[in-house]
């Protein structure tokens, strides 16, 4: 699916493809597929393997499939299933009627093993888990070969019956491809194929107890969906002899091609199932979905659109070196998108009280303020003023410092569609000394924020009128770790878990027309970024909101620098 005109960028698999259909190779079809393994949510890691693949099928008129690598079902939730649909979907793609899982094939799967048994390319090995990997050799020394490696095909196929039959206890016996104990390439050195489970599957129940490896799989049920462009990320790139081997050994008659790119990275985050799980289960976030997470659906709660996120993936591109992104591409995208369509609003998120003494008591005006700057079509709407209002904490100093140009003592700013407003005196706490209220006059002609008399003045502030505010929380996020890398030492990534990723603020006080946003609305905060409903958490009383961006663009400067 190509965005509104534009076209994506070529690439190095693009280009494979355009060969290939040039050559007339898989008569002229192009089928991809998108294969999760059911055992976490998707990351914006998983998001580019998505856009990769359903554009690539789409834009050479081919269809993409969605297919769950379910045959480990020690990790696998049907929750995880459910939430892998809804996250492509919500992505913007469509696999239509091509949703398959590998446990479907698992008779098929049986049936090729058998075969390579026949063919003498697979036995049945007693040696336990520890002994196979004694055996395996390293990488500068070649393994030994299995005292097993001979059993005749009847015996083989007699024990690997049996195995499925469930006659012996797990690790008992394992199945193995025949391959190269001498191979420089370890995945070449007899690999599994099959191993013993007592464990229910989530699809096929009780119906096995042998289950296949990943790389047996893998390769048959592409061949089996008549895959022709098997893309994945480049840690499998060692493993495609096997693959080949596998296709070739059964003399299939589909034999997709394996194509590996670079995975994505992107700072101050990790992006590995294994351990966005951890920091589920340890509770270091409040699940998968909290909106510090680079899962789509954290992503997706915190306030980003599929279209910012594939404009994303879109931009890094693909190639064949692993690279680190910089966080701040994705956080620009973002802005991009919504500074086109976000409704501008005004909320105060750090409250200090103003009277404006000289106002009518009693007396509310309905302003008119634009809601999207950049785009007028999208009309204006009334926001009250009042007496009493409630502006940001930070908008005034009673000592400003130079190039203060807001609120402080004596001085005069414009509020936002309203009036201009000076300010006359502040009102401490008398015991701790802070500031409680300020008191200000206002111009009545200067109605709609421009002074009849031509003066001018420098700080425009947002406000919300206290009469009419409706009293929210809003959450601020942050990175989630502080160090660029989190996982450079595998160990420790937790250890750089930044302690104020999240900060909450309460009360934060918000015009009116919020009362009715929508969870899939996307607002800017004047002056303070964008933000949307919590999906969870916000209710009709007691509103609560995310920071989906703030409005400082660290990306655009990077950019201007390089230029
Ligand atoms: P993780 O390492 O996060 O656990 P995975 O590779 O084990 O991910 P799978 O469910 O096997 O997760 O991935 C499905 C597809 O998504 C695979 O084709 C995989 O190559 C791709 N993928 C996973 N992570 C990334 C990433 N960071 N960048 C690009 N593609 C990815
Ligand atoms: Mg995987």
């Amino acid at each position: 699916m190509t965005q509104e005109g534009t076209t994506p960028a070529f690439n190095f698999i693009r280009a494979i493809i355009a060969d290939d259909l040039k050559k007339g190779k898989n008569a002229g079809r192009v089928v991809t597929r998108f294969p999760p393994e059911p055992n976490g949510y998707l990351h914006i890691g998983h998001a580019k393997s998505i856009c990769l693949n359903f554009t690539l099928a789409a834009d050479n008129k081919g269809v993409c499939h969605l297919r769950y690598d379910d045959t480990n079902p020690e990790k696998e939730e049907v929750e995880y299933i459910k939430s892998i649909q809804r996250d492509v979907k919500w992505l913007g793609f469509d696999w239509g009627k091509h949703l398959y899982y590998a446990s479907d094939y698992f008779e098929k799967l049986y049936n090729c093993a058998v075969e390579l048994i026949k063919r003498g390319k697979a036995y049945v090995c007693s040696l336990n888990a520890d002994e196979i990997r004694d055996y395996r050799g390293t990488l500068t020394e070649a393994g030994k070969e299995s005292p097993y490696r001979d059993r005749s095909v009847k015996e083989n196929l007699d024990l690997f019956h049996r195995m499925r039959k469930g006659e012996f206890p797990d690790g008992a016996y394992v199945l193995r491809a025949k391959i190269d104990m001498a191979s420089g390439n370890l995945n070449m050195r007899d690999p599994a194929l099959y191993r013993i489970k007592r464990i229910a599957h989530h699809r096929t129940k009780d119906a096995w107890c042998i289950y296949p490896m990943y790389d047996f799989a893998h390769c048959l049920s592409d061949s089996i969906e008549g895959i022709t462009h098997s893309i994945c990320t480049l840690e499998f790139e060692d493993h495609r002899p096997l693959y080949d081997w596998i296709l070739d050994e059964l003399q299939v008659e589909r034999h997709p091609q394996q194509i590996e790119f670079a995975r994505l990275n992107i700072s101050y985050t990790v992006l590995s199932k294994r351990k966005l799980l951890a920091l589920v289960n340890e509770g270091h976030v409040g699940g998968w979905d909290d909106p510090r997470m680079p899962t789509l659906s954290g992503l997706r709660r915190r306030g980003y659109t599929p279209e910012a996120i594939r404009d994303f993936c879109e931009r890094i591109g693909v190639a064949k070196r692993e690279s680190l992104v910089d966080t701040a591409l994705l956080a620009h995208c973002l802005r991009e998108d919504l500074n086109k369509r976000a409704l501008r609003v005004m909320g105060v998120l750090r409250p200090l009280r103003v009277v404006i003494d000289n106002y009518p008591e009693g007396q509310i005006e309905e302003l008119d303020a634009i809601n999207n700057p950049e785009d007028l079509n999208m009309g204006t709407r009334k926001v009250p003023f009042s007496r009493v209002i409630y502006i940001e904490r930070e908008d005034f100093r009673e000592d400003p410092p130079q190039k203060f140009f807001r609120l402080a003592p004596g001085r005069e700013v414009r509020l936002r569609y309203a009036y201009f407003i000076t300010c006359v005196n502040c009102v401490k706490d008398e015991k701790t000394g802070e500031i409680i209220e300020l008191h200000c006059t206002y111009d009545p002609a200067t109605k709609g924020g421009d002074a009849p008399d031509g003066r001018k003045v420098k700080g425009t502030i947002h406000w919300v009128s206290v009469l009419h505010a409706l009293k929210a929380e809003v959450r601020l996020c942050e990175h989630l770790f502080t160090q660029p890398i989190p996982d450079e030492e595998e160990a420790d990534f937790r250890s750089h878990l930044n302690q104020n990723s999240i900060q909450v603020l309460k009360p934060c006080y918000l015009e009116p027309s919020l009362q009715s946003a929508k969870s899939d609305a996307y607002y800017q905060f004047e002056r303070q970024g964008y933000f949307c409903v919590d999906s969870v958490d916000s209710k009709s009383n007691a509103l609560v909101f995310n920071r989906s961006v703030s409005l400082r663009d660290t990306w655009a400067k990077i950019e201007k620098k390089g230029k």
